[in-house]
């Protein structure tokens, strides 16, 4: 039996946001925490 992609996906943990809480997208060359949001507040 195949696993769905949705219940693949529950099984890793979420990476979150800790400034906003925000889901943040797994990037392979990301090793920054925050999401694009909060990294182009801080960058300004
Ligand atoms: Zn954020």
């Amino acid at each position: 039996m195949m696993m769905s992609p949705v219940e693949f996906f529950k099984t890793l943990p979420k990476k979150m946001c800790p400034e906003c809480g925000q889901p943040v997208k797994e990037q392979a060359e990301s090793y920054l925490m925050e999401c694009d949001r909060c990294l182009s507040k801080k960058s300004e």
